[in-house]
């Protein structure tokens, strides 16, 4: 990233994590289902949410949100993965108690007190990802703590939750839903805002999926666990980031989240600066479709062959400022923008300091600017095209934006974008959306599940470490870089059962071959296990040689399906015999006879080139050398009767 790099600490950065994993559990929380992602035969339902008066006579702001928005939802009920539950058409089953024994192993190993006693609540949900409008979730423990690089971070709950549904499509204001991922039991473990750099916030996710996978009773895999980052600096506020699925992706999200607060703590003080206050920003559109109705912009000429209108809105002394990057690639203006798009359901706008532009003339920003009686040196303006109501409304939304740039930063829930910047989602939910769960009795947490979760509960790094070093003889260095390997606990099964290859070698398939070609951009991360185990297997029954691992994995990751015995078949990488490689090296070197007569010895580079081109892979390098070597001192001796010997 471009710019200087700041300072967390004076900027008072505080991040809390909150990670959400799904548990590798037969059947989901509250039904007999299995907890599987399934792609098979469905049938679909729809429904409509409304939101509701609480007690006190509030409407949840978010919940009100959706509905303005006019969605609905269509599910997709698999036959396999859901049944009446999942509808919402019969009462959750009891809770799985097998994911609770493993919610509470995490709980003790992370130092938290469990409770006695379990109450399943409904926290409610407004985005139709759950068709009761509620999530099922259980406090399971409080406190705690986990050390990360020796430094306490405090753990403040545990919860054990049902997965939402699943969304595989969005059109209008339809969202198409699928069952097969609701219910899924997840564990959600809430760290406190301790955490003072990006850095850190990533070390932190990473202890604790660590910790998780280290159960071996959690699911693996891109979507089976979703950090959500809470971020504040001094004078800004609390943003929630939902969704952040890569770990590499946790600082860059952090940076320039602290970026985007710290602009628009910027704005706020041009504001002032420039002696303007939220009064100043008022709703005055001022249509403005008969002067551009002759404009080359495209988007323009859209919004009007449809019957919409233009509206333009007067921004005093604004100038410069929605042009203002606050994020890479995002300005202020994107802000609007993204407001307008989800309380209007506009397409979005467009300002000033980004025009001439948009297919938008000169001329025509002059004559916008006389009919808006704006100054061009001092003032901003928007302009919105769309159906009429649409418009007005986006510039309602747009003002209701800009007026909360005079206090700063807005609380808000945000999504991550893949290049780590962020967008809004919808505001920060009320306070209150908890209410028991009635159809779910208590559930007391016994002796006997408390022995279980001892089974389950991880060994402390430290214990796993010396097994690592002392039983099977890895370095320290590379014990080390196992344990946060994310597949530590297949490194940890493929050490123990395959004994006859040397464990330095499984753990470098992970260290060094796998990490090696995820820096070559390959995707390693869609390599199922299995992947992995049958190459063990292979080297360990020597069908492939190790040297070949590369080629393979990188082949795996193009065709997971695909079965490592057909992946080096295909290859051709099939290990050679002795006999086979020395035919293949005799083939090469008559081919070049001429050469071995005139040179001897001092051919080998040439030749060997040319074999290593057919045996890369197939045979261990040394051995094709010596090979090479006897059969290069075989062809240059002018003797014929001494072939015999040699072979
Ligand atoms: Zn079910």
């Amino acid at each position: 990233m471009s710019g200087p790099e700041i300072d967390y600490e004076s900027v008072g950065l505080k991040v809390g994590l909150e990670i959400h994993q799904q548990l590798d559990v037969e059947h989901k929380l509250f039904c007999k289902c299995p907890a599987i992602l399934d792609e098979g035969e469905s049938v679909s339902i729809t429904r409509y949410l409304r939101p509701t008066r609480s007690e006190l006579g509030d409407v949840d702001p978010a919940a009100l949100f959706e509905w303005r928005r006019g969605r609905f939802y269509d599910y997709q009920s698999p036959l396999k993965s859901s049944c009446l539950v999942e509808v919402d058409e019969e009462p959750p089953h009891s809770i799985n108690y097998d994911a609770l024994t493993v919610a509470v192993a995490v709980a003790m190993a992370l130092n938290s007190q469990v409770f006695d006693e379990i109450h399943v609540m409904r926290k409610v949900v407004i985005d139709g990802s759950n068709t009761s409008g509620f999530q099922r979730t259980a406090l399971i423990a409080v406190g705690g703590w986990l050390e990360v690089d020796g430094k306490k971070i405090p753990v403040e709950t545990i919860c054990l939750e049902e997965d939402a549904a699943r969304k595989v499509g969005e059109e209008g204001a339809r969202v198409v839903y699928r069952l097969d991922r609701l219910g899924i039991p997840l564990i959600e473990i809430a760290t406190a805002p301790v955490i003072g750099s990006p850095d850190e916030a990533r070390d932190v996710a990473l202890a604790i999926g660590r910790l998780l996978r280290l159960t071996g009773r959690v699911k693996r895999g891109l979507g089976t666990i979703r950090q959500d980052l809470n971020v504040s600096i001094r004078g800004g506020a609390k943003t929630e980031i939902k969704g952040v699925q890569r770990l590499e992706l946790i600082p860059k999200v952090v940076r320039y989240e602290v970026l985007r607060q710290l602009n628009l703590l910027r704005i706020k003080d041009e504001l002032k600066l420039r002696g303007l206050s939220g009064e100043d920003v008022i709703l005055d559109p001022v249509e403005l479709t008969e002067l551009l109705r002759g404009s080359k912009s495209r988007v323009l000429r859209r919004a009007l062959e449809s019957g919409g209108v233009i509206l333009g809105l007067k921004l005093p002394k604004m100038k410069g400022l929605l042009g203002f990057e606050i994020a890479p690639g995002k300005r202020f203006g994107s802000e609007i923008a993204d407001y307008v798009r989800f309380w209007a359901g506009a397409g979005g706008l467009i300002h000033s300091d980004e025009l001439p532009g948009y297919g938008i003339s000169f001329e025509e920003l002059q004559a916008i600017y006389e009919a808006l009686r704006a100054d061009p040196e001092r003032d901003a303006f928007i302009i919105v095209a769309d159906e009429k109501h649409r418009a007005l409304k986006a510039l309602a939304s747009a003002v209701e934006r800009i007026k909360t740039a005079f206090n700063g930063v807005p609380e808000e829930t945000r999504a991550a974008n893949e290049d780590g910047t962020t967008r809004y989602l919808r505001p920060r939910p009320g306070a209150a959306r908890m209410y028991p769960e009635t159809d779910i009795p208590p559930v007391r947490i016994t002796e006997d599940m408390l022995r279980e979760a001892e089974k389950i509960k991880p060994e402390p790094l430290n214990v796993k470490l010396e097994k690592l070093t002392a039983k099977h003889g890895l370095s320290r260095e590379l014990a080390l870089e196992v344990i946060s390997d994310p597949r530590l606990d297949l490194i940890e099964k493929l050490i123990e059962k395959h004994t006859r290859i040397p464990a330095s070698i499984i753990a470098s398939l992970f260290i060094v071959t796998l990490r090696g070609l995820k820096g070559k951009g390959v995707d390693i991360e869609v390599i199922p296990d299995e992947r992995i185990e049958e190459l063990v297997e292979a080297i360990e029954r020597r069908v492939v040689a190790k040297e070949a691992a590369e080629t393979i994995l990188e082949e795996a990751a193009k065709n997971p399906e695909k079965n490592i015995d057909s992946i080096i078949e295909t290859l051709g990488l099939k290990t050679v015999t002795e006999e086979e490689a020395i035919k293949i090296i005799d083939e090469i070197i008559k081919a070049n006879i001429e050469e071995v007569k005139a040179k001897g010895q001092k051919a080998m580079g040439l030749i060997m080139g040319r074999v290593m081109e057919k045996l890369r892979g197939r045979m261990d390098g040394r051995k094709v050398s010596e090979l090479v070597k006897k059969r290069l001192e075989h062809y240059s001796r002018p003797s014929p009767e001494k072939q015999q010997h040699l072979i």
